[in-house]
């Protein structure tokens, strides 16, 4: 375990002995030995007692770590951790499931690795890595997933392109690393997707969505629905199964709005009731000239960053007065908010402006989570990124 040595300073190990994967650059006090971006390290605090080994990068991140104990980071290593991965989608019953082949297999910090995505698509695992140190570590986890999967993998796809740091020398591709995708379609909850994880947004498909999704199908029956954000369609379907009399989907990528369309007929054969619109979604709800039952705001991150804060709360009261006048008294409304930034009191204090902006009551009737694929890391709380609420509109 010959990696270079990053000292803390005094106090800032106690982050890292509660456990927090992450170290900023300003609690280390001394690197020994010449480290790159992405390299292994040790982290010691600074009476040289061990604390943990991460991948070291240049930024304000500097480390992210990925074992607590001191142990040789070799293909064991990694096998452990996809092995873990897996076995808790196996007890969640999301594995080798016909009715469900969409999954996340690795979440993250969720997962304790730090700066890597796998979701699974139907024999496709789409890779992501998020730093270099993973990056580097790509062999790996496709020997692993060979091992985990056997002839149920088909091929694996990274796409790393856009969430490599810049700054680093390493010049990632979208790529696959391994075979051929069978097919481009999967099943979730019974509804077929087609996904586009070459040319769709983050690895093509928002699973985090999905338990949320079912629960609009539950509220659906014969009602006007409204899924504003709604990317390739994922709630629309849901809302038609669950036996909505219209469906509007809004999007503003014309390539996603097109998908929208295909994953409806997919699953329909009988769609008079669908329409979709590529548009933007403050057009569309400014120049609505109907009431709708339900409406489902999704919008993408408002906030990346804390500096931002404040305007994302005022674009969220105005995206969900805006809704909130649109729906039709004793409606519902489903909204959520994936910015990690944006707390959940945050969030709901933005929705209740909104509400008493409109002037109508509003009353919660749940508050919505990412599902279980998508673990939070107790110790990383930040990892807890999407929150909803579903209001009764009166
Ligand atoms: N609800 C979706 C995921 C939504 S992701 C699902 O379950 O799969 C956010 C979506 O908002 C993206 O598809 C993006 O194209 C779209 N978008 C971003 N800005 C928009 C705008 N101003 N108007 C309409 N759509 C927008």
């Amino acid at each position: 375990m010959d990696y270079p040595k990053v000292i803390l300073k005094s106090g800032k190990d106690q982050s890292v002995r509660r456990y927090h994967p992450w170290i900023f650059s300003g609690a280390i006090k001394k690197i020994i030995g010449k480290v790159n971006e992405g390299d292994l390290v040790k982290v010691t605090d600074n009476k040289d007692e061990f604390l943990a080994i991460g991948h070291y990068q240049i930024g304000s991140i500097a480390i992210r770590i990925i074992s607590f104990e001191p142990k040789e980071i070799s293909v064991d290593f990694w096998r452990t951790k996809l092995k873990n991965a897996y076995a808790l989608r196996t007890m969640l019953g999301l594995t080798g499931n016909e009715m469900n082949n969409v999954y996340r297999l690795v979440h993250g910090e969720g997962d304790g690795l730090p700066g890597l995505i796998i979701d699974f698509y139907n024999g496709t695992a789409v890779m992501q890595m998020h730093s270099v140190g993973m990056y580097q570590h790509k062999e790996y986890f496709i020997e692993v997933l060979k091992e985990i999967y056997g002839d149920a993998l088909h091929a694996v796809y990274d796409k790393s392109e856009s969430t490599i740091p810049e700054k680093s020398n390493i010049h990632a591709k979208n790529q696959y690393l391994y075979g051929k995708p069978l097919s481009q379609n999967v099943v979730e909850y019974g509804n077929e997707f087609k996904i586009s994880w070459e040319d769709g947004q983050k690895t093509g498909f928002f699973i985090d969505q999905r338990e949320n999704r079912k629960l609009v199908q539950q509220y659906s029956e014969d009602k006007a629905v409204l899924n504003v954000f709604g990317y390739t369609g994922g709630f629309s379907v849901y809302a038609m199964k669950g036996g909505a009399k219209l469906v509007h989907s809004v999007d503003s990528s014309a390539k996603a709005i097109d998908l929208t369309n295909e994953n409806i007929a997919l699953n329909f054969d009988q769609n008079n009731q669908h329409e979709a619109f590529a548009v933007d979604a403050f057009e569309f709800l400014e120049a609505a000239d109907q009431k709708y039952d339900l409406i489902i705001l999704d919008p993408p991150a408002f906030a990346k960053r804390h500096n931002v804060l404040h305007n994302a709360l005022q674009g969220y009261k105005r995206l969900n007065a805006k809704a909130i006048e649109k729906i039709k008294p004793g409606g519902i409304l489903f909204t959520f908010s994936c910015s990690q930034v944006v707390s959940k009191e945050n969030f709901r204090k933005s929705v209740f402006t909104a509400a008493a902006n409109t002037g109508r009551n509003v009353r919660i009737l749940h508050q919505l989570t990412q599902p279980a694929d998508h673990p939070v890391n107790i110790y990383h709380p930040e990892g807890e990124y999407l929150k909803g609420l579903v209001v009764y509109v009166e």
